[in-house]
């Protein structure tokens, strides 16, 4: 057979293999390792993998790489970012720091307002060039997906234009993007006094026309085209901002549930500060993720784990606050829940783009083991983007998104941190990235 690539002399082959369905309670622990193995790609996809001697005598390839005896595992995905926006917000982190309240900055006219009115006046050619770097950053430290969320628009004309942006994005730069509508996430200015008014818009104006909106990419294609569909969603997800001071339960219930209706798949924001019942609400409505749940009541944890939902906690967000509260993710893997990790990359509370830094935070703060973080930012990353399919494993068949890692021990991953352990970023085949 021949192959585009094979990579040898992997000292630890994290496959992430394993059983249908997202790694829950005990199964997050396993990720497939084999010792002493190769992979092979053919045409930006997996075509063969396992230890060595078994099969890599019948492959031909054009070229060969050799991991040196160092790890070889899947490219990161990262299922919750606000990576496109405008602007900055360094002088509330200061104020912050000199020991300012949330209200404080509120009312010097901060937090999310800050970045919406910066990235209304942007247009998406400045949101693309000024968003970019954060793409090469992630991409850099090993994230080969990511998903991305509108919502500093909070109107009609400026929630497309961030969607245009991502779509612009997602072609024009290697991180593969996955784009979710989320333009209820916050009440904007203009509605303070009436934020039924702006659910209303939302409902009725906003999701009727972002459901169906679609980017063609590229030529039309030909009817013979092996690999067609030029046509990509604008928007996969609907999120909502389930929190006091945002969207309310009912709110959140009208916006998710019309989404569904119009046939998008559904994300919730839930627990961050207050528990309002969003992640029952989650699992009611079939959501693929729901995501922060610092303060998820138990029963609610019970809930979520006996449930298709993907538990999605977002360490770097009290982190990057300086809370002592994280996501309680070792009763959520322990009652038998899917749990994935995300960067929650937003300028106002987590300016990260590193999922290794995401998992040396899960590894310390929320008792989870280093091979539970690599699952939570792998695999199950990629179902709670519904990309299972296609990402998050070393598998025959799914794309070829490969880290090789300057170490030989994955453990690495979470007791070292800060400094960058990936020395080769694969994605579909091709080396993106090199130290
Ligand atoms: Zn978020």
């Amino acid at each position: 057979m021949r192959a585009d690539l094979l990579i040898e002399n992997v000292g630890q082959l994290l496959t992430l293999a394993g059983p249908a369905g997202p790694r829950r309670g005990p199964a997050m622990q396993d990720l497939g390792i084999v010792e002493d193995g190769v992979v092979a790609v053919k045409q930006g996809r997996i075509v063969a993998v396992g230890k060595r001697g078994g099969f890599e005598g019948s492959i031909t390839p054009d070229n060969v790489l050799d991991a040196k005896g160092r790890v070889v595992m899947p490219g990161f995905v990262d299922p919750h970012t606000h990576a496109v926006w405008a602007g900055d917000r360094r002088d509330e982190f200061e104020m912050r720091a000199r020991g300012a309240t949330y209200m404080d900055i509120m009312r010097s006219g901060g937090g999310i307002m800050n970045t919406v009115r910066k990235t209304r006046l942007a247009s998406a050619d400045d949101l693309v060039r000024e968003s970019w770097p954060r793409f090469s950053y992630m991409l850099a430290y090993g994230t080969t997906t990511a998903e991305v969320k509108s919502g500093y628009g909070l109107d009609m004309e400026n929630e497309l234009k961030m969607l245009d942006a991502i779509a612009l994005l997602n072609v024009e730069q290697p991180v593969e993007l996955v784009p979710t509508f989320l333009g209820a996430h916050a009440i904007p200015e203009e509605f303070a006094d009436d934020p039924d008014g702006y659910v209303d818009l939302v409902v009725d104006e906003m999701l009727p026309e972002v459901a169906d909106l679609v980017y063609r990419i590229g030529e039309e294609s030909r009817p013979d085209d092996p690999m067609p569909a030029p046509y990509v969603k604008a928007a996969e997800f609907c999120d909502v901002f389930c929190e006091e001071g945002a969207f309310d339960l009912e709110q959140s219930r009208r916006i998710l549930a019309r989404a569904k209706e119009l046939g998008m798949k559904l994300k919730i924001h839930s627990d961050e500060f207050r528990s309002l019942g969003g992640t029952a609400l989650a699992v009611e409505l079939g959501a693929t993720s729901a995501d922060h749940l610092v303060v998820t009541p138990p029963e609610e944890i019970a809930l979520l784990a006996a449930s298709d939902t993907i538990a999605v906690a977002l360490p770097g967000t009290p982190f990057g606050l300086g809370k002592p509260e994280y996501a309680p993710a070792r009763a959520i893997i322990d009652a038998g829940g899917a749990l994935a990790i995300a960067t929650d990359l937003n300028p106002g509370t987590s300016w990260c783009e590193s999922m290794q830094m995401m998992i040396a935070l899960s590894v310390r703060y929320m008792r989870m083991t280093p091979a539970e973080a690599v699952t939570a930012a792998t695999i199950n990353a990629a179902w709670a983007i519904d990309r299972e399919d296609q990402i998050g494993s070393l598998e025959i068949g799914k794309q070829a998104d490969i880290l090789i890692l300057d170490t030989d021990d994955y453990r690495d991953l979470a007791y070292r941190y800060g400094t960058n352990m990936v020395a080769q970023v694969i994605k579909a085949g091709e080396v993106m990235f090199e130290e």
